[in-house]
């Protein structure tokens, strides 16, 4: 075309066009790649989609030499590298899925110059043969992808990522680049430290994905919930359900699938044929839905994920980010629906207090879980706050259920103090302790025989609480286990105070809760464009 010689168009510019076929950058992506052209290093955080891609891959074709990439997704490197030479790219890559052939052959090409990029497992890189043979040939950049793989208490922790720290000391000039799409401002900080990017230039793109409305309503029959919801707002789209069980996937799938609906399962003791069948359907056919545990997903890239449900509450904002982020990769409207209630977080506080691991680590668990208690039981505005997570400011969006239909908030610290006082009150019974329902049936002056057997309608606390309904208890019981003010043991998921229940039941702490709007499911309708 006429503008490769156009000396007013950088040669980035003309090589985005000439081998990519896109007119021009995007966000930080001109900047990114003049940096590091430039020789400069970079650490890049920006959402998934956001085109990470091309801040190193363009810099290696116009510096010289080969760009290493590291990346921690063995099975899609022969993808990538596909993707890259249907462009006419000369790129090849390492892993233990070759034999000593195909390997050879990658290296003698490498070593002659034939190659633009080469992507490494971190594994792969660290070994010293590897070294060497890098050592002999001209390097142009070393990528670090997924770079949040460093961080020793994410979810995604690869150990050969802290071994990285040594590509700067071995090759001082050569440029590094760390990219993620994940990352609060712990994680920023723990891959600048642990990569040995403290001078590098940090690139940071806003994390907000607009064209995703998030809504997060009660739970009470999940799958009808989402059953109405697909069939009044996402008819024939393509989707994604979470559940927490292989057990509760198999029978989503089915209760779609006896609903007409064409949906499959994923998870990982599903035969590995059928699981590779479901993916490539999914990824194939128009309006598919795929249900599936957190083991779906990372490096799936469908644009058209008009939905993503959880059916059960995530165990980080972190991961409800990543998640609900496979939603609306193309730009268009795309919904972020989640329905939860008090066994799920009964469910994950009881997890956590049966898990293994020191108390350090349970913390660090419980601070997580917290966080995206937090986020359900907002009256705020939902992006304002996932945004905040990341450390990022905003205001009200109009585009997720709290903004769209405010929530009312209601001073709950009466309610409050009366749950408390009955369940210091049962918690002096040692050798027997109690779960919600039974609290609630005490409140409720409810004489079922669990109550009477052990005496409890003779409690002060007995028929303390018939101002609030059934439901309504458990919603506060719900919020004050998402507050941290009551927390839960055992298998039996019996009730028990926390530190801060004390300035409760002291009278020196009020208890602002959220109203329960009757159908939070329905509260929120998107009018479909
Ligand atoms: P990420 O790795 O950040 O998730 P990718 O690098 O995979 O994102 O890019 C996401 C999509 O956007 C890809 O299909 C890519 O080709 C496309 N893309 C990236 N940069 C541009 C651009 N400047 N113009 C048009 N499309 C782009
Ligand atoms: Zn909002």
């Amino acid at each position: 075309s006429p503008v490769t010689t156009d000396p007013e168009v950088s040669e980035a510019l003309q090589v985005l066009r000439r081998v990519f076929g896109y007119d021009s950058f995007r966000g930080d992506q001109a900047e990114i790649i003049d940096h590091v052209i430039g020789g400069g290093d970079a650490l890049v955080l920006m959402p998934t989609g956001g085109g990470k891609s091309l801040c190193y891959q363009i810099p290696a074709l116009v510096r010289d030499g080969v760009g290493i990439v590291v990346s921690p997704l063995i099975a899609l490197m022969q993808d990538q590298v596909d993707a890259l030479r249907a462009l006419g790219v000369r790129a090849g890559f390492l892993n233990s899925s070759q034999d000593f052939d195909q390997r050879r052959a990658v290296e003698t090409a490498f070593l002659a110059g034939e190659l633009d990029l080469l992507y490494l497992a971190p594994e792969r890189l660290t070994v010293e043969s590897t070294l060497r043979l890098l050592d002999r040939g001209t390097i142009s950049l070393f990528a670090i992808d997924e770079a949040h793989c460093v961080a020793q208490w994410g979810h995604d922790f690869r150990p050969h990522y802290l071994e990285l720290s040594m590509l700067h000391e071995r090759w001082p000039d050569v440029p590094r680049i760390a990219l993620t799409a994940t990352a609060t401002r712990a994680t920023h900080t723990e891959i600048a430290t642990r990569l040995n990017l403290g001078a590098a230039r940090h690139f940071v793109a806003s994390f907000d994905r607009p064209n995703i409305q998030y809504r997060i309503g009660l739970k009470n029959r999940a799958q009808q919930q989402l059953l109405e919801l697909l069939r009044t707002e996402h008819a024939g789209d393509a989707g994604i359900v979470y559940c927490l069980s292989r057990n509760s996937v198999e029978k989503t799938a089915q209760f779609l699938v006896d609903n007409g609906l064409p949906a499959v399962p994923y998870h990982a003791k599903l035969d590995p044929a059928v699981r590779a069948a479901n993916q490539a359907r999914f990824l194939r056919e128009d309006g598919v839905i795929v249900v599936a545990t957190i083991a779906f997903g990372m490096g799936i890239d469908k644009p058209d994920v008009r939905f993503v449900a959880h059916l059960d509450l995530p165990k980080s904002v972190e991961g409800y980010y990543q998640e609900t982020g496979r939603a609306g990769r193309d730009g268009l409207p795309s919904t972020a629906w989640m329905a939860y209630g008090l066994q799920d977080v009964m469910q994950q506080r009881s997890m956590i207090d049966s898990s293994e691991g020191d108390a350090a680590h349970r913390r660090r668990l419980a601070t997580h879980l917290d966080a995206m208690l937090a986020l359900c039981e907002t009256v705020a505005c939902r992006r304002v706050q996932l945004l905040a997570y990341f450390g990022e400011q905003s205001s009200p969006c109009g585009n997720c259920d709290t903004c769209l239909t405010p929530p009312e908030s209601w001073d709950g610290t009466i309610p409050a103090q009366k749950i408390l006082s009955a369940v210091y009150r049962l918690d002096r019974e040692r050798d027997q302790r109690f779960g919600a329902g039974h609290v609630i049936d005490i409140l409720l002056g409810r004489r079922t025989p669990k109550v009477v057997q052990h005496g409890h309608d003779s409690l002060t606390v007995f028929g303390i609480g018939t101002e609030l309904r059934d439901s309504e208890w458990s919603g506060v019981v719900r919020q004050l286990l998402a507050q941290g003010l009551l927390t839960v043991t055992g298998d039996y998921h019996v009730l028990v105070l926390t530190e801060a229940s004390n300035a409760v039941l002291a009278r020196q702490r009020e208890v602002p809760l959220r109203r329960e709007p009757e159908r939070a499911a329905r509260a929120a309708k998107q009018p479909r464009s």
